[in-house]
C-alpha cells in the first residue's frame, strides 16, 4: 500500500522544511531525501537521520537472520559426510581462485605506478626487518627447509607449491616469537591474506 503524504505548508518560503514523521522534529528540506515518485513536495516524510537509522537497524536485523540460516545449513551439511567432503573440496578451489585474483591485482598495481609500488614495498620490508630484529628467538635456514619439506613444500592453506614464504603463526607484530615453532609455510598470497591474524594451518598432532 502506498503511504499517504501530508501536503506541506505553501506559506513557508525562506525556511522551507517540515516536521519528520518519525522523530517529530522540524528539519529544513535539505535534511529530507528526494522521494523517487511524485509527492506533494517530492520528499520523504522522514528525515535523513531517521532514514539512516532505519537502514542500519534493518541491515543488522537481516544479518542476524541470514547468519542463523547459514549456521543451520552448515550444521546440516557437516552431518552428511558426502556434503562435507564436497564443501571441503569446494573451499580449496575457491581459495586457489582467490589467490589467483589477488595475484592479478598485485601485478595490476605494479604496472600502474611502479615507483610508488616499489617505495611501498621497501617501507614494508624495512618495517618487517625491524620486527624480526626486535622479536625473541631465531631459526636457521636449515630448520626452515626442514619444516617446509615436512609439509610437502606446499602452502598449508591452498596447497599451492609456488612462491612459498615464511609465515609466523602468531605474527611478530602481535608479539609472536621468531622461533621455528611459530613458523608455517604459506604461499605469498595466503600470507598476505592472513596478514596480522593468528591462524595455525598446521595439522594438529596427537600427543602420545
Ligand atoms: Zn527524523
Ligand atoms: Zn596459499
Amino acid at each position: 500500500m502506498r503511504p499517504k503524504y501530508t501536503p506541506c505548508d505553501s506559506t513557508a518560503s525562506l525556511f522551507d522544511g517540515k516536521v519528520c514523521t518519525r522523530c517529530k522534529t522540524w528539519n529544513p528540506n535539505s535534511n529530507y531525501k528526494k522521494y523517487p515518485r511524485n509527492t506533494s513536495d517530492g520528499l520523504f516524510s522522514h528525515c535523513r537521520k531517521c532514514d539512516n537509522k532505519n537502514r542500519v537497524e534493518s541491515r543488522a536485523r537481516h544479518l542476524d537472520v541470514s547468519r542463523a540460516y547459514g549456521k543451520l545449513r552448515y550444521q546440516r551439511e557437516m552431518a552428511d559426510p558426502i556434503a562435507k567432503a564436497k564443501i571441503r573440496a569446494d573451499s580449496t578451489v575457491k581459495s586457489r581462485r582467490y589467490c589467483q585474483r589477488i595475484g592479478n591485482m598485485y601485478q595490476h598495481c605494479k604496472g600502474k605506478n611502479p615507483e610508488a609500488f616499489m617505495l611501498k614495498k621497501r617501507i614494508a620490508r624495512h618495517k618487517y626487518r625491524e620486527l624480526v630484529r626486535n622479536a625473541e628467538g631465531s631459526f636457521t635456514a636449515a630448520q626452515w627447509l626442514e619444516v617446509k619439506a615436512l609439509y610437502g613444500d606446499a602452502c598449508l592453506s591452498c596447497g599451492s607449491t609456488q612462491s612459498i614464504s615464511i609465515d609466523h603463526v602468531v605474527p611478530l607484530s602481535k608479539g609472536g616469537r621468531n622461533d621455528i615453532s611459530n613458523i608455517q609455510p604459506l604461499c605469498l598470497t595466503c600470507n598476505k591474506r592472513k596478514s596480522s591474524k593468528t591462524i595455525d594451518y598446521r595439522p594438529k598432532l596427537i600427543d602420545v
